[in-house]
């Protein structure tokens, strides 16, 4: 630490992210990316001679990528925020709305809350999930904090339906509520039609999943207009220009081509179905997945153990030395190849200890 460092920061630690090796060729699956390309329409605007006028300054309103999500969910393009990822989203809602607030959260989610709640200094109450790992709806309706969660939740994969959602807004109309839906688009109900009737719910999205733009990092948050309107003025103090040109024109084609946004997570589903199941027929316990990744443990290898062995078969998994969950492994959905090569690896390691 320098002697110049901020009194209020000298605490803070950085957001673990998953680890980008590149002293071999992995099948990584470990960040929850894809290992699929971005639709061919991402592709071809990056080739564009629009690439010649970088020289440029973009529109710090983003009017052409909100205008294209607001699109998208056929709303108004005033309910829509950008942001570089969801973790930039997070970032200026924190910012705007939690800095001298209380807020809780799950004790098991996405470990960047946690991150921003302590370099915050956020008084935070983490509600532990249930015995069977889902969010504790009952806790969360009787709680007077601000709310953030994930739905699907992650590294759980486990999903609260619309309608616990509806309930844990509906409830308290003067407290705020997250709901971080990064992984939605693997078969599950958005909220975001909520955010009509209800001003107290911000929906955060990203494109680093379902449109296999992670190297992107485009995130958007869907609310009432007044909550767009105190987010966009905390990004126009902080980053004005948070989304580069290349990331207007990047995000749009992403999201202006649904067929490609279905074709490829209908893919990513049914991996995701071979994967669960042929994980169960190895004698695995698999949380039901509503995501891109498979949240597993078994009785004969400890996870961290495990983990160990498959990066020997150059895989790369997530595992957390965390309280509850120590025992879990955390796999992203790859390709049908990639998986198959997975499941054939986990054989090999689970005959080597039988033997
Ligand atoms: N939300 C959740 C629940 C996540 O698991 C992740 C990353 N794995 C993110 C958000 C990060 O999204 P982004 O890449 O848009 O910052």
């Amino acid at each position: 630490m320098s002697k110049f460092l901020c009194k209020c920061y000298q605490e803070i630690q950085p957001y673990a992210a998953g680890e980008q090796p590149r002293d071999r060729e992995y099948i990584k699956l470990n960040a929850n990316e894809t290992s699929c390309p971005p639709s061919p329409a991402v592709l071809s605007v990056l080739k564009s001679e629009r690439m010649e006028q970088l020289g440029r300054y973009t529109d710090p309103d983003s009017t052409e990528l909100r205008t294209a999500i607001a699109k998208h969910y056929d709303l108004p393009i005033n309910q829509i925020m950008v942001a570089n990822g969801t973790d930039e989203s997070l970032t200026f809602i924190f910012q705007a709305f939690f800095l001298d607030k209380k807020i809780c959260l799950p004790d098991i989610t996405y470990n960047y809350y946690e991150t921003l709640a302590n370099s915050f200094h956020i008084d935070s109450q983490y509600i532990p999930l249930l015995s069977d790992f889902r969010i504790d709806v009952a806790a969360l309706i009787a709680t007077d904090r601000h709310i953030i969660i994930p739905n699907p939740n992650a590294p759980t994969g486990l999903v609260l339906s619309f309608e616990e959602i509806k309930q844990i807004v509906s409830s308290r109309p003067n407290r705020l509520v997250v709901i971080d839906e990064a992984y939605v688009d693997f078969g599950n109900k958005s909220c975001f039609s909520l955010t009509k009737k209800y001003d107290n719910l911000i929906v955060a999205y990203t494109m680093s999943k379902a449109f296999n733009l992670a190297g992107a990092h485009i995130g958007y948050c869907i609310a009432s207009p007044g909550l767009i309107r105190d987010l966009n003025n905390i990004k126009g103090v902080f980053n004005p220009f948070n989304i580069s040109d290349i990331n207007q024109a990047v995000g749009a084609a992403a999201i202006n081509d649904t067929a490609y946004l279905q074709q490829s997570t209908q893919a990513i589903i049914q991996t995701r179905n071979y994967t669960m199941h042929a994980l169960r027929r190895l004698g695995f316990f698999v949380l039901e997945s509503h995501t891109n990744f498979v949240f597993i443990s078994h009785p004969n290898i400890g996870a961290s153990e495990f983990n160990q062995q498959l990066r020997d078969y150059a895989i790369l998994a997530r595992w957390y030395n965390q309280d509850r969950i120590r025992n879990f492994l955390r796999i992203t959905i790859g390709t049908q190849s990639e998986m198959e090569q997975v499941i054939d690896a986990i054989r090999n390691i689970l005959a080597k200890i039988a033997a």
